[in-house]
């Protein structure tokens, strides 16, 4: 399958290509950055610590997609949405790893995923889309009398968007368990007076620091004990392990819009 990176000079565009380069069935077809990126004429392998590949990372769209079957695309929610529409126009697999994607936005792309092959995640490693599964099966069986459920999340001090879309995702994990809607329950800042919690919610807070790859709690606190289920990443390959696999696993799909459950087979 031949794959082009988006966002190639990234922190997980780089990780992508070096995964690829070390995937069977998979091929570097081609790297894309801004146009004002200082790596737009430098070879994608080069600047993932890998030999040179011979591709060169462009801002050229045509060339750089032409050939191509699918796009690998963790960068932020503008390009996601203007790539979602290439890739529905040339009809190719579009995996997006971009968080921070709003209403409209995600609105957008599933409009093209009527003609692409999408996969969205907020997170794409296996051990947090299990961990979502979990989370699923505890908020319903331990319900909003008498645990709370609070998500923290922490990572680097680079991150952009708050809460982390893997929170986001393991909010709508809990809020599916206990059958309401996350945009209604959740509690997303807290400060000052705030009062008592509120029965139901699902509350969120956020920590940013150093070079924390992704680290994730959701703690479902009842009275005189409190579950915790945790998630560490050490290392952002998992993400773009994930990321190809659904790539691979996306290219013998129809079209439609797809998550990391259906490509790891955890629909269940
Ligand atoms: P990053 O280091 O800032 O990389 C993003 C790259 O995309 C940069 O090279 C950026 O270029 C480029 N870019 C932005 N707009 C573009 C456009 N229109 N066309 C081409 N390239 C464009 O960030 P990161 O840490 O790799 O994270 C990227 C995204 O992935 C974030 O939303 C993050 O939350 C998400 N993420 C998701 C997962 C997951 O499993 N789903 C895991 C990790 C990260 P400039 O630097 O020039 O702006």
């Amino acid at each position: 399958m031949r794959l082009v990176v988006l966002g190639a000079a990234g922190r997980m565009g780089r990780t992508l290509v070096e995964l690829i380069a070390a995937t069977p069935g998979a091929r570097l077809s081609g790297a894309l950055d801004r146009p004002d990126s200082p790596a737009i004429g430098s070879d994608a392998g080069t600047l993932a610590g890998l030999a040179p590949l011979g591709v060169i990372v462009t801002s050229d769209v045509d060339a750089a997609l032409d050939g191509a079957d699918g796009i690998i695309d963790f960068t932020a929610p503008s390009a996601s949405v203007a790539f979602a529409a290439i890739a529905a126009e040339r009809r190719l697999v579009h995996v997006i790893g971009t968080t921070g994607l709003g209403p409209d936005d995600a609105a957008a792309i599933a409009e093209a995923a009527t003609r692409a092959r999408i996969v969205k995640s907020g997170n794409m490693s296996l051990g947090v889309n299990l961990l979502a599964g979990l989370v699923e099966k505890a908020a319903r069986a331990l319900g909003p009398d008498a645990f709370d459920i609070e998500i923290l999340e922490m990572h680097h001090r680079h991150k952009v968007d708050a809460p982390s879309g893997t929170a986001l995702l393991l909010g709508e994990a809990a809020a599916n368990g206990r059958a309401i809607d996350l945009a209604e329950a959740s509690v997303r800042v807290r400060d000052g007076q705030t009062g008592p919690r509120a029965e139901g919610t699902i509350g969120f807070a956020t920590l940013r620091g150093g070079s924390v790859v992704g680290e994730h709690s959701v703690i479902l606190a009842g009275e005189g004990e409190r579950l915790v289920l945790s998630h560490i990443a050490t290392d952002r390959a998992i993400f773009a392990r994930g990321a190809v696999r659904a790539a691979l696993w996306a290219n013998g799909q129809a079209p439609g819009l797809y998550g990391m459950r259906d490509v790891l087979g955890l629909t269940d």
